[in-house]
């Protein structure tokens, strides 16, 4: 009996729907466009994960995040925060680049009192950004000064080349989640007025978040409609304070999604909303320039100025 209701309940909760993700088919997209857009002088191993391993990995954060959902779970715990930043509650504030620190910040500045949310319900998403980066800088780092005489050295090479991989793969997830309006607000499903207030009246129903990074995607979007909006290539700078920039921009979408919404332009049922698809297109297609940018930044290895160790 125990164990019957225990299965049920593990269906149940492997069926909830996946909230605050482009879930797998907008993640697959970002990453296999960012993988064939990295430039010429990318080495082969890289190029040749463009076909399935680093699309494979676009979604992996989310599987982490699915795996026993709800349950008592450190994972959840740790992960789940790491895939959005609710910009409103860091309005004005000079971010620190150490995640304990912003903690500590949020703390003091009372979000709780504020708002009634705990410090780490704002989100770590630039943290989560930032630290892959540094990650993925090491490794190629550690790639281009690996010899290659004996077999062991080459058995060695080829273990970097697949951290490379899953750690340029993860690191896309969150690059893709900042290109999503819904991932930068607290209005991330439904409009919030405890946070602000609402005279446009804007939807405030839960499920827009589903609908919009999920259903219309499924319905309507194709990788070739992505690949023609993507941008030129531009370099990265410092890449935390980077990756706050672009959340930053992204956050401006939030309103125009919601006066869009109005127009149901979101809707995957029914004839495709010419506009809604250029909206959706256009931030996928963000995404996956802003990825481009930041592997071909970290393949460089680690800045003469930061080589010191
Ligand atoms: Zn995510």
């Amino acid at each position: 009996m125990f164990r019957r209701i225990f299965g049920l309940l593990a269906l149940a909760l492997a069926i909830l729907p996946s909230v605050r993700a482009w879930e797998d088919k907008g993640h697959t997209i970002i990453n296999q466009l960012a993988a064939e857009a990295m430039p010429a002088d990318t080495p082969e191993f890289f190029k040749k994960a463009a076909t399935a391993g680093l699309p494979y990995l676009g979604p992996e954060p989310d599987r982490w995040k699915n795996f026993r959902r709800g349950a008592a779970n450190s994972l959840y715990a740790v992960n789940y925060p790491d895939h959005f930043m609710d910009m409103e509650f860091v309005e004005g504030m000079e971010l620190p680049e150490s995640r304990y620190a912003y903690l500590t910040a949020l703390a003091t500045k009372g979000v709780k009192a504020k708002y009634g949310i705990e410090p780490e319900s704002v989100g770590f998403l630039p943290y989560r950004i930032t630290e892959l980066t540094q990650t993925l800088q090491s490794q190629w780092r550690d790639w281009l000064a690996a010899p290659t005489e004996t077999e062991r050295q080459k058995a060695e090479k080829a273990q970097i080349e697949q951290a490379i991989i899953y750690t340029a793969g993860t690191l896309g997830h969150y690059v893709a989640d900042g290109s999503n309006p819904h991932h930068t607000t607290a209005h991330y499903n439904g409009w919030d007025v405890k946070v602000a207030p609402n005279p446009k009246g804007y939807n405030t129903e839960k499920g827009i978040h589903r609908y919009f990074e999920r259903d219309f995607v499924e319905a309507f979007v194709s990788v070739g409609d992505v690949r023609s909006l993507m941008s030129p290539v531009k370099p990265v700078g410092p890449v935390f304070a980077d990756s706050l920039a672009y959340l930053r921009e992204t956050n401006k979408q939030v309103v125009p999604l919601y006066e869009l919404d109005k127009q149901n332009a979101f809707r995957a049922e029914g004839e495709v909303n010419a506009e809604g698809k250029r909206f959706v297109c256009q931030r996928l297609a963000a995404g996956a320039s802003k990825l481009r940018d930041i592997w071909t930044m970290a393949m460089k290895g680690v800045p003469a100025s930061d080589a010191r160790n």
